[in-house]
C-alpha cells in the first residue's frame, strides 16, 4: 500500500517526485513506457524545444546547454532520462493503469501488473495518448494514408506524394514545413495561421502566460491581443519553410472522399495523404469511474485538486489545471503547489 501513487512518467510526474523527496511519503510512479522520457519519446524526430535549455527546466537542475538554438528531442529525453537518474525517482514500468476507482476509502488501480491501492493519486498522463481528429463527412471514405501528428515520425514515407496537412498550429507549421521538402503539400485550417514575429519564442509566449495568469488572479481582465501576437513559433524550419512560399493556407475543408477532399468553396482536389495536426485531448480514460469527464477528458478541478474527489490530483494539463503547466519551465509551480495539498490531505 502506498501513501501516493503518480500515474504517468513524463516532466509532469517528474516534477512532483523532485518536491515529494523532501517529504516521508510512500510513493510510486507507474509510467506505461517502456523508458523515460514521455511524450518526448513519441513526438516526431525534428521537434525541438521553444526555448533555450536556459528557460526550459525542472525544479532543482537545469537543462544541460544545446548545441542548437534550442534542445533536441533527443535532447529532452536526454535530459528528462538523466534527472530521474539524479533523484533515483521510483518509477515502475511498464505499467499500464487501465481504470482507477475507489474502496473502502481507499484508491484502488486497475494496471497490467495487478492491483495498486494508495490514499491519494497524481494522475500526470499529459495529452499524448489521446490524439484528437474532427469530424469531417467523408473521413472514413478516404483510401490514402491517414496519419495523426502524434504518429508522425518524418516524412520519408510521404517523398512524392501529394500531402494534405490540417491544422494551423505549431505542429501543423513544423510538420508542413519538413514534409513540403519532400512532397506537394497543401495546408487546410480554421482559421488564418497566426505567426509571431522573428524574434520571439517560447520565453515571450511563457511571458504572456504569466502576465494572463496573474492578472486573471487579481480579476484583471487580460488583453492578449495588445501583445499582438500569434501562436506558431519561428522555428529555423518554419523560417525556411516560409522563404519556399510553402506556408500558404488554402482554407477550410468541407468534406473528404475516396482520393482527395472537397474544399469550402466546393472546389475538390486529390491528395495522397492526409496528417491531422489537429491536437489532443486529455489522456485521462483511465479516471472515468471516479466521475464525469467531458468529451477532452476534463473533470472539475480547483487548480490541480480534483473537487469531486478528495485524494485526486491532476498536474500537467496545461490551460486545464494550471497556467503553462504543459511545459517544463512550466510545471514545476504546479508541482510544488501540488505535493504541498497531497502532504496536507494525507496528515489529516
Ligand atoms: P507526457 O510527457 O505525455 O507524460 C505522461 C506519461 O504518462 C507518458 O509516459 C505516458 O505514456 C504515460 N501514461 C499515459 N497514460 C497512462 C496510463 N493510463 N498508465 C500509465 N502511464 C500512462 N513543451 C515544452 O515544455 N516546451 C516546448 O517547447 C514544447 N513544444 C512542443 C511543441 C509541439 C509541436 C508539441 C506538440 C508539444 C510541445 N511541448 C512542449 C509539450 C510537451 O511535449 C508535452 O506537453 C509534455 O510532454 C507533457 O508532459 P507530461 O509529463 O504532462 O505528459
Amino acid at each position: 500500500m502506498h501513501d501516493l501513487i503518480i500515474i504517468g512518467g513524463g516532466q509532469s510526474a517528474l516534477a512532483c517526485a523532485y518536491y515529494l523527496r523532501r517529504t516521508d511519503l510512500r510513493y510510486v510512479l507507474l509510467d506505461n513506457q517502456p523508458d523515460c522520457g514521455g511524450a518526448w519519446r513519441h513526438a516526431w524526430d525534428s521537434l525541438t524545444l521553444f526555448s533555450p535549455a536556459e528557460q526550459s527546466s525542472l525544479p532543482g537542475w537545469w537543462m544541460p546547454k544545446s548545441n542548437h538554438p534550442f534542445p533536441t528531442r533527443a535532447e529532452v529525453i536526454d535530459y528528462l532520462c538523466q534527472y530521474e537518474q539524479r533523484y533515483e525517482v521510483p518509477v515502475n514500468r511498464p505499467v499500464e493503469v487501465s481504470q482507477v476507482y475507489q474502496k473502502n476509502g481507499l484508491f484502488q488501480l486497475d494496471t497490467s501488473e495487478g492491483g495498486f491501492q494508495s490514499r491519494a493519486v497524481i494522475s500526470a498522463t499529459g495529452t499524448w495518448g489521446n490524439p484528437f481528429i474532427p469530424e469531417v463527412p467523408g473521413r472514413a471514405q478516404f483510401k490514402g494514408i491517414q496519419l495523426h501528428a502524434a504518429f508522425y515520425q518524418n516524412a520519408k514515407i510521404f517523398a512524392g506524394k501529394k500531402v494534405l496537412v490540417v491544422g494551423e498550429g505549431n505542429s501543423g507549421a513544423q510538420i508542413l514545413a519538413e514534409v513540403s521538402k519532400v512532397a506537394k503539400t497543401a495546408w487546410a485550417v480554421r482559421r488564418t495561421p497566426q505567426f509571431l514575429p522573428d524574434d520571439v519564442d517560447g520565453r515571450v509566449l511563457f511571458n504572456v502566460a504569466s502576465a494572463k495568469y496573474y492578472a486573471e488572479q487579481k480579476g484583471a481582465r487580460f488583453d492578449a491581443q495588445k501583445f499582438g501576437l500569434g501562436n506558431i513559433v519561428m522555428v529555423p524550419s518554419v523560417k525556411e519553410a516560409r522563404s519556399r512560399g510553402v506556408l500558404k493556407a488554402a482554407g477550410q475543408l468541407q468534406s473528404i472522399y475516396e482520393t482527395g477532399v472537397v474544399w469550402e468553396t466546393g472546389e475538390r482536389e486529390g491528395f495522397d495523404a492526409i496528417i491531422w495536426c489537429t491536437g489532443f485531448g486529455y489522456a485521462t480514460g483511465h479516471l472515468k469511474k471516479l466521475g464525469p469527464q467531458d468529451e477532452r477528458g476534463r473533470m472539475p478541478t480547483d487548480g490541480t485538486r480534483s473537487t469531486e474527489v478528495p485524494g485526486l490530483w491532476l498536474v500537467g494539463y496545461g490551460g486545464w489545471t494550471g497556467f503553462a503547466s504543459a511545459t517544463v519551465i512550466g510545471v514545476g509551480r504546479s508541482a510544488r503547489q501540488t505535493v504541498k495539498q497531497v502532504v496536507g490531505f494525507l496528515e489529516e
